[in-house]
């Protein structure tokens, strides 16, 4: 049997869909480079085989996190530009640049160590520079900005090659606070004064018009399938697919209850099918009572409790033969996306990614690259 055969639970990660939703962005932002955030390890559905795909694919710019992941990463791609969105902590500027690493950089304390480096290691390195224009979270603030647009020297042996900011509600289009960041943005890069392509749009930022593409797109979520546009049909294609098999199948009838807390009471008779797959896989504890799988085309919630490793799922409507032990109930499909579940769950589709379990046999579609 193979591992596939035997395995409890399924992730399939379909990397076509990855490469076609990378390619819908690039049309969406023409003119602008379209770069991949492959942080987390690509919102958990793995860094490598997703960075390898859209490499073979054309994308030539990659972002992450941290940089060990930084440094995992550059075994996959070895001639690609990789960002790390965190900057260099004190003490790492040398690994960075040793593993050909580009830090983000997000405060003058961060400027001082990469310039440090370049002085000691008489060289120029390459840097991105992030302004702060309203997350209050990484970034140089206006008077960082200012300080610098007034000593370049402070630059000196640094090569900007970007400046980006980060928007804090683009996914709610008609928010003030895009227009605004917009400005501050527009501003800010031209104060600074630096000769360097500019970036200010994550996924949702990319459907908020041309104003913001500017020359480089850093899209997650949309490569991953999410919906860009929360309230609108989403533009992009599914890339996960989550089935759980069932163990065991039980015909149960009032007064029983199910589960941990006894939080769910039959009613009548119920067929209820146990999967195999709990919290300890992603399934948040929030979704019981109130998350859907499918099977056979039919809707069917989660009743009682989520445990570790199980998952129980009111099953009456299905065909028996199709509600059996060993057949699988998708969790995550087109029929019921990501952000779907996410919602179930009191949560956004991003975190359900990034939360996807270690046990599930994972298979990757068109993985060629
Ligand atoms: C995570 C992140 C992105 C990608 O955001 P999505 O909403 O997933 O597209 C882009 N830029 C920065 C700075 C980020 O932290």
């Amino acid at each position: 049997m193979t591992a596939h055969d035997r395995a409890p639970a399924l992730l399939t990660v379909d990397l076509d869909a990855v490469v076609a939703n990378w390619r819908a962005i690039t049309a969406r932002a023409p003119g602008a480079e379209a770069a991949a955030v492959v942080k987390a390890d690509a919102y958990g559905l793995g860094a490598g085989p997703v960075a390898r795909a859209l490499e073979a694919a054309g994308c030539r710019t990659f972002f992450v996190a941290t940089i060990d992941e930084g440094i995992d990463l550059r075994e996959d791609l070895p001639d690609s530009r990789i960002l790390v969105l965190g900057g260099p902590l004190p003490g790492t500027a040398a690994d960075m640049a040793a593993h050909g690493l580009i830090p983000v950089l997000n405060s003058l304390e961060q400027v001082g160590q990469w310039v440090g480096l370049a002085r000691a290691s008489e060289q120029e390195l390459e840097a991105a520079l992030h302004l702060d224009t309203g997350m209050s979270r990484l970034g140089l603030d206006q008077a960082a900005v200012a300080d610098l647009a007034d000593n370049p020297a402070m630059l000196g042996g640094i090569r900007t090659t970007l400046v980006m900011s980060h928007m804090a509600c683009a996914d709610e289009p008609e928010h003030p606070k895009n227009r605004e960041q917009l400005e501050l943005f527009t501003h800010a890069t031209r104060r600074l004064g630096v000769a360097a392509r500019l970036s200010l749009a994550a996924s949702s930022t990319v459907f908020l018009g041309p104003d913001y593409h500017f020359d480089l797109v850093r899209p997650g979520a949309a490569l991953y399938g999410l919906n860009p546009v929360p309230g609108q049909p989403n533009p992009l294609t599914g890339v996960v697919r989550l089935e759980a098999r069932i163990l065991q199948v039980r015909d149960v009838d009032s007064p029983q209850t199910v589960g941990y807390g006894a939080t769910h009471r039959f009613t009548g008779k119920t067929k209820v099918a146990v999967v195999a797959a709990g919290y300890a896989d992603g399934l948040f504890r929030s979704l019981g009572n109130r998350g859907f799988g499918m099977i056979g085309g039919v809707r069917v919630p989660v009743v009682g409790r989520i445990s570790m490793d199980l998952t129980t799922f009111d099953v009456s409507a299905v065909a028996p033969e199709l509600a059996r032990p060993g057949a699988l109930i998708e969790l995550i499909g087109d029929c019921h996306p990501a952000d779907e579940l996410a919602a179930e769950a009191g949560t956004i589709g991003y975190e359900v990614l990034t939360a996807l379990g270690r046990r599930y046999h994972r298979t990757y579609l068109g993985d060629d690259a």
